[in-house]
């Protein structure tokens, strides 16, 4: 469902994406990992054309989104297709959660009110906050906002899902509803790339474990290979500071 083949990209001088090759599959559950900085956030930015690239290819479930400066008009597509969650729930803080979750799928997708209502509910019933549908996000705990954050992607019916660090701003006792909610969906057949500190999770949940070093993929495989036996020293090196 997407393929990146030689993908490049800039910031100014720095060189953060490096001769990236990376196809994902229908219902496959990829973990990016490596060390802050080395360009997992911007690699999956890329995949919904958050971040631009400058060279290479990307095709996103047939759409191809071209390099900075090309033109751009499957990005609309695109985006109606890849649902993303990020570190921060971004949550509109002046609309119930129920409303969150309504407005892409009415704005977007032109639903009528009574289906996008249906919609929220069911989603809200799926990640577990049925009983949460009329407050605001304020009024909700961490864990709570990212599972609304979850369920407002989802709402969109997604063909992939990106995760940026879903946990990393969670207190410690929320981090495993949002797991959870996360492995369901894996379960369910849902694609989806996943960047994460959570290595009991990656180890668990993914198909594959896609290591990242200074923007080049350096290793990847099976999460027990990834994890058990690393070859690259870089991977061995990390893995000893994070496990
Ligand atoms: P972290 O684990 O800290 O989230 P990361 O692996 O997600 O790190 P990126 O956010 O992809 O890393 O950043 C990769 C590199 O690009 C870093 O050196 C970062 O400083 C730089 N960078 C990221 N965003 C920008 C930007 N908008 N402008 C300039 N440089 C950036
Ligand atoms: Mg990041």
């Amino acid at each position: 469902i997407v393929q990146m083949k030689d993908m490049n990209k800039y910031y100014g001088t720095h060189h953060v994406l490096k001769n990236i090759d990376l196809s994902v599959d229908s219902g496959e559950v990829v973990v990016i990992i490596g060390a802050s900085g080395s360009g997992k956030s911007t690699l999956i930015r890329c995949v919904n054309g958050l971040e631009e690239y400058e060279s290479g290819q990307l095709v996103v479930d047939g759409h191809p989104l071209s390099p900075k400066g090309g033109n751009q008009t499957e990005l609309s597509a695109i985006r109606k297709e890849v649902g993303m969650v990020f570190q921060q729930f971004n949550l509109f803080p002046h609309l119930t959660v129920k409303r969150n979750i309504m407005l892409a799928p009415m704005k977007v997708k032109q639903n009528s009110e009574a289906d996008a209502e249906a919609i929220a509910l069911r989603l809200l019933e799926r990640v577990g906050i049925a009983n949460q549908a009329e407050k605001y996000p304020s009024q909700l705990s961490g864990g709570q906002q990212q599972r609304v954050a979850i369920a407002r992607a989802l709402a969109m019916e997604p063909r992939l899902m990106l995760f940026d660090e879903p946990t990393s701003a969670l207190d410690p006792e929320m981090i495993g509803e949002v797991l959870d909610v996360m492995r369901e969906l894996a379960r369910e057949g849902m694609t989806m790339m996943v960047v994460t500190h959570e290595m009991g999770f990656a180890r668990e949940v993914a198909d594959r474990v896609i290591y990242i070093h200074e923007g080049q993929i350096v290793e990847q495989g099976k999460p027990e290979s990834v994890f058990d036996a690393p070859q690259n020293e870089r991977t061995q090196a990390f893995l000893s500071r994070v496990l």
